[in-house]
């Protein structure tokens, strides 16, 4: 018999700051629906083995179909806005990241639980709110790396990692946080393997 299979041991949960996207020297465009808030945005929820390897583009029989999350696309809008150009309503984003990503991991998540798994985990874990109780705020002033992972190993009881950009003027900044969750997607763990790439000892924390 065929049995799905699941070709990997936990998730990525990645979130990215939009200042950071937008400052860029290829720079941004707001969705179509109007400017996101100044909060994290969901960037993805990525299958990933322990060896750092990860599954993509596991099934194209199974594409992105919008009518399944009709329910969920109001708190998308906020939750997970896409920041690409030219400017859109988020369809094409969210496409992307159920084609590459959430099909290696339907044996534990259909599309509707897919997004509807990221959209709860954001709210698990307020991001912003656990820097800011630190005195960590995303006003352009930097901040040392080891400050920001403690803020939010304090607030959630999980390491991230930090994946830094470069601003137009070549800062290195806060772009993105990952953290990690169970390969049956129900909850927080602390991370089997982090990714590579560096950041420098202090960073930036541009507005939005
Ligand atoms: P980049 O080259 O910008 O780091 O990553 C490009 C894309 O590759 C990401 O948006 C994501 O789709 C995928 N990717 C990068 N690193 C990882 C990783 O460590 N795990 C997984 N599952 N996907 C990754
Ligand atoms: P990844 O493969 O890195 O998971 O997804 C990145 C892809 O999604 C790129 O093709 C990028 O153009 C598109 N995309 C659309 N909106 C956004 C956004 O707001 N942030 C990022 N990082 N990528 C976006
Ligand atoms: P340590 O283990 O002393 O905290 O960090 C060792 C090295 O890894 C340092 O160069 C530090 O900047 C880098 N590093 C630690 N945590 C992170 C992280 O979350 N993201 C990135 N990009 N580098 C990190």
């Amino acid at each position: 018999v065929l049995s799905a299979s699941q070709d990997f041991d936990f998730f990525y949960f990645v979130q990215q700051w939009p200042g950071s996207y937008c400052d860029t020297k290829q720079g941004c465009c707001y969705p179509s629906t109007g400017k996101p808030e100044s909060d994290f945005g969901i960037h993805g929820l990525w299958p990933n083995r322990n060896d750092g390897s990860y599954p993509s583009n596991c099934d194209s029989s199974t594409p992105f179909d919008a009518s399944k999350i009709s329910d969920l696309t109001n708190q998308m809008r906020s939750d997970w806005p896409t920041l690409s150009c030219p400017s859109n309503n988020g369809l094409t984003f969210w496409g992307h990241e159920w084609d590459k990503h959430g099909t290696c991991s339907e044996s534990v998540l259909n599309q509707h639980a897919y997004f509807a798994t990221a959209l709860s985990l954001k709210n698990e874990i307020n991001l912003l709110q656990a820097l800011e109780r630190a005195g960590i705020q995303p006003n352009g002033q930097k901040y040392s790396i080891s400050d920001i992972k403690s803020a939010i190993k304090g607030a959630s009881g999980y390491t991230p990692w930090i994946e830094c950009n470069n601003d137009s003027s070549g800062n290195s900044q806060l772009y993105q946080i990952y953290l990690c969750v169970d390969s049956s997607a129900s909850g927080f763990i602390e991370c089997p393997v982090f990714p590579n790439g560096s950041c420098g000892s202090s960073i930036e924390f541009p507005s939005f």
